[in-house]
């Protein structure tokens, strides 16, 4: 069943089994694989069935660290969460993303690969994907044609790092791409054990007196009622940002925040950095484009040709990030025109608050932002107009002659870092809860890995004689040396992780191995927030993932206790 908040009554309490908070990826995933059983379960989201600026500016911050977008258009604050604007790629992590590696500190994972991988094969009907194949090989045969091959850097050529244990090629598949809100609604609504309560704010978690169990949650509406949730057990997915500022408001008993016994929440706050090279061009154009480059994969879904679709990357092998103590990554192609059509796409989107505050609010944006956004959308078209016009004829045409310029542009797994992090801004929301401050930083080490990987990846590729410079090797590109061009500009991905960390350890970890809150019996938290290592990959099957596995936890813990004699063997438990 579906309900607006807003039309309960002010002062209500809830009771249920279990109420998940949050109506995103991992939320929606846990309330869809309860749907029909006999477990009560209340969702609580934030925002309602579509976009709406209102709902939008709530997840309003500050950015302190490096220059990240701005946190109210960052993620999607309604039904379905930021998989209503996700772009759909998805792979697995790898075996060595979950592996403790001694040059990257604070790695690995407290459960292996081995175990997410039945989860990892369910996600796949969740997500909308392909078959749960990630074979090259098998890719090559069902979408490949003549015209269309890998880059051969798995082939021995003799020597150097793009031997075997060089460079490697990953398959990644692409979601059509499912907006799980609109796709799930209905299954939600016509669940009888399930109540989503739509435009509901949760503001806080209200312990006991030892903060050892949640006892229930507030929730808010804007200009409405007020009421509360109780549950047997909680389970948090609003998001990598919000899950920790929400465990920090949660500080009536805990005064550092609930689960922060170790100063932990809202630390290691990563998301995935992107670096650019200077531009090469490839020798093998018309059999390699296909595949790597990103915006053309994006082009060709769109037409759904081929489907399912698929986009490379080249990234180091276990082997090469362990003799070169790299972290993992991975590089594909942006074509040059890319960032000034997506410039201009950007623009169109701001004219589109030109004539009304209500369109303002849509977005999530003040007038005074808008003002200054229109002002410059129109120089920024014209300016961009050429690459836009480039990026719409080549990817439409997709003529095989014209020849073009491509940046390699490489995905970093981030190095975790107690530093860069979550806390709680002085201003606050219109519930009077403090705002998040986000300060993103990147280390020493993943400066180096980036320009490291790029290094060796070019020099591979130039000796094999895939790829050319214009000008010849330490060409410089607008008076900037190559390793400055990387450096430049550090892009991000949308991906919030890393600031409930797991842990089997209360000392290092927010969360155990089941995402469960250490020293909080009854509180779990899902998503991208729990993640100790971050791999180069994209998060959301992962996420999905790790809520199904929770799931099945959740399902038998509860129904243990409702076997067993209630009290002790539940407080026990719990
Ligand atoms: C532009 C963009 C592109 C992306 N592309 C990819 C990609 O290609 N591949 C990939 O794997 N990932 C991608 N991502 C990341 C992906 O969208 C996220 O990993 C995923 O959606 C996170 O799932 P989640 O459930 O943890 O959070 P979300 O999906 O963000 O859901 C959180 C939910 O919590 C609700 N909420 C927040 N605060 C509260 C509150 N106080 N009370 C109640 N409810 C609340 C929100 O409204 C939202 O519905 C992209 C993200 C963006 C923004």
């Amino acid at each position: 069943m579906l309900r607006d908040a807003r039309h309960v009554l002010n002062g209500t309490h809830i009771d249920c089994d279990l109420c998940v908070i949050g109506g995103g990826a991992a939320g929606l995933t846990i309330a869809r694989e309860l749907a029909g059983g006999s477990l009560s379960v209340v969702l609580l989201e934030g925002g309602g069935l579509e976009v709406d600026g209102i709902s939008q500016a709530l997840y309003a911050g500050r950015n302190v660290g490096l220059p990240y977008e701005r946190l109210t258009t960052a993620r999607s604050r309604y039904l379905g969460g930021s998989t209503n604007c996700w772009g759909g790629f998805s792979r697995p992590l790898e075996t060595t993303d979950f592996a403790e590696r001694p040059w990257i500190p604070g790695s690995g994972w407290p459960i292996r690969r081995d175990t997410m991988m039945p989860y990892y094969e369910r996600s796949h009907s969740v997500l909308g994907l392909g078959p749960f194949e990630y074979d090259n090989d098998y890719w090559m045969e069902r979408v490949g044609g003549p015209r269309t091959e890998l880059i051969p850097v798995e082939a021995d050529d003799g020597g150097g790092v793009g031997s075997p244990g060089g460079f490697e090629n990953r398959v990644a598949q692409l979601s059509p791409p499912i907006r799980m809100g609109e796709a799930y609604r209905a299954e939600i609504g016509r669940a009888a054990n399930i109540t989503a309560f739509l435009n509901a704010n949760v503001t806080g978690l209200d312990t006991n007196h030892s903060a050892t169990a949640v006892e229930k949650v507030q929730v808010r509406t804007l200009g409405g009622p007020g009421f509360t949730v109780g549950a047997r057990l909680f389970v948090l997915g609003c998001g990598g940002i919000e899950n920790a500022r929400i465990l920090l408001l949660s500080n009536k008993v805990q005064a550092a925040g609930l689960g922060n016994g170790n100063d932990l929440v809202g630390r290691y706050f990563a998301d995935h950095p992107r670096f650019k090279t200077a531009p090469v061009r490839l020798a093998r154009q018309g059999r390699h484009r296909t595949l790597y480059d990103v915006s053309l994969c994006l082009a060709r879904r769109r037409l759904r040709r081929p489907h399912p679709s698929i986009a490379l990357a080249l990234s180091p092998t276990a082997e090469l990030q362990e003799r070169k103590a790299l972290p993992n990554s991975r590089t594909y192609l942006v074509a040059s025109y890319h960032s000034g059509a997506l410039d201009a796409f950007k623009a169109m989107r701001d004219l589109r608050l030109l004539p009304s505050r209500h369109r303002c609010r849509r977005f999530g944006v003040s007038e005074d932002e808008a003002a200054s956004l229109l002002r410059n959308a129109g120089p920024r078209i014209l300016r961009s107009l050429p690459q836009l016009a480039h990026a719409l004829f080549d990817s439409t045409i997709d003529p095989g002659w014209l020849p073009r310029r491509f940046t390699l542009e490489t995905v970093l797994e981030p190095v975790p870092n107690p530093e860069s992090r979550v806390t709680l801004d002085h201003a606050t929301d219109p519930f009077g809860r403090n705002l998040p401050k986000v300060d993103w930083r990147l280390t020493a080490q993943d400066r180096w890995g980036a320009t490291e990987t790029q290094r060796l990846l070019r020099e591979d590729l130039l000796r094999r004689g895939l790829i050319a410079v214009d000008g010849g090797e330490g060409h410089e590109e607008g008076g900037r040396s190559e390793a400055e061009a990387t450096m430049a500009d550090v892009g991000w991905c949308w991906h919030h992780m890393g600031t409930t960390r797991m842990h089997d350890s209360p000392r290092h970890g927010v969360v155990d191995s089941d995402g469960r809150v250490h020293g909080v019996g009854n509180l779990y938290v899902a998503g991208s927030s729990v993640f100790p290592t971050m791999g180069a990959d994209h998060p959301t099957m992962t996420i999905v993932a790790l809520a199904l596995r929770m799931t099945d936890r959740i399902l038998a813990l509860l129904q243990d206790e409702r076997n067993s004699p209630p009290a002790p063997a539940i407080a026990a438990s719990l």
